[in-house]
């Protein structure tokens, strides 16, 4: 499916439980496309930030997108797809409302796709090891810059603050700092040992979510915008050695906001190609002038807008895991 022969010695050609050393790394710009705010869970009001030292060593408090939740928002993109075509399933016994594999309530199928590949821990002693891999993604400017503040007061149906039956002003000011429109954070996600159909899964969820501030809200509208896939037999670096590298490269020309996506994609692959010597290990980094990630991304698109090719991949993908009668090895 995916025409990529170099991709290849780092694709599984079926699930195994043990590790085989096959990294595959997704890197991705996450640009805001409306107000954001990124908290962490339990952290109360605010949104999340981090001061760290650049490439010069000065400090930089950059705003953050947490990985649990960019995973979860992802996680719950292909598991409606799952649901969808019926590969949701009960640990035991009978499929219904209560024991089909939810998230965050403890009872993992541990047959799914979404089990297999994300990972799960049941406390009576079942685990997967998660196989997609990911760090906090980092804003590429300072958070002063990129965040503002603003005063939400709640008017009542009358349109004033007044209560129309008690006639009490309403106390429900809020100051809420947010995320402006505009902004690109840099991430990186791993896929460890995954096969062909686990890594097309993997990219859907990735380009078909769109949506990373509190669920509820209607704020938070986010694009990724993959900008290189490098297969390697060890993982490369970290986000933020990607993103100060980027950083660093970006700020001979345009370090205000708003940063133009086209320039910011071409300072961060620049940063690849100049990380990747660095590394000790087998790598395969595409050729930017022969459009090879473009082929890769276009089939994936070509088969996520043919639902029956959909089904077909997400069905087999399923049952080639051991608890599904797939090769026992
Ligand atoms: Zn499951």
């Amino acid at each position: 499916m995916i025409n990529c022969e170099k991709l290849k010695p780092f694709i599984s050609n079926e699930y195994r439980n043990l590790p085989e050393s096959r990294y595959i790394s997704i890197f991705l710009i996450r640009t805001t496309q409306s107000e954001a705010i990124f908290r962490t869970e339990g952290s109360g009001e605010g949104c999340s930030r981090e001061i760290i030292a650049d490439n010069d060593g000065k400090s930089v408090c950059r705003s953050i997108i947490s990985k649990r939740k960019q995973i979860a928002v992802e996680r719950r993109e292909g598991r409606q797809l799952l649901r969808k075509y019926n590969l949701l399933f009960a640990n035991k016994g009978e499929i219904k409302d209560d024991t089909v594999c939810s998230m965050n309530r403890n009872n993992p199928c541990e047959k799914c796709i979404d089990c297999m590949l994300y990972g799960y821990a049941v406390g009576a002693g079942g685990a997967q090891r998660s196989r997609v891999i990911s760090d906090d993604a980092f804003s590429l400017l300072p958070f002063d810059i990129i965040s503002d503040k603003k005063t939400f007061n709640a008017l009542y149906e009358t349109g004033t603050m007044r209560d129309p039956v008690t006639k009490k002003p309403s106390s429900s000011i809020n100051e809420d700092e947010y995320i402006i429109p505009g902004a690109h954070f840099l991430d990186i996600e791993v896929l460890k040992d995954v096969t062909e159909e686990e890594f097309i899964y993997v990219i859907g969820n990735i380009l078909r979510s769109k949506r990373y501030g509190a669920i509820t809200s209607r704020i938070g509208s986010v694009t990724n915008t993959i900008v290189s896939i490098i297969g390697s037999d060890t993982e490369l670096f970290s986000t933020l050695e990607w993103i100060n590298e980027t950083e660093s490269d970006l700020k001979m020309s345009n370090i205000e906001h708003p940063q133009p996506l086209d320039k910011v994609i071409i300072s961060a692959k620049k940063s690849i190609y100049s990380l990747i010597p660095k590394i000790y290990g087998h790598c395969y980094v595409p050729d930017d002038n022969k459009k090879e990630l473009e082929d890769i991304l276009n089939t994936v698109k070509q088969i996520y807008s043919d639902p029956k090719k959909v089904e077909e991949i997400l069905k087999k993908l399923t049952n080639s895991y051991p608890r599904n009668e797939g090769p026992k090895k």
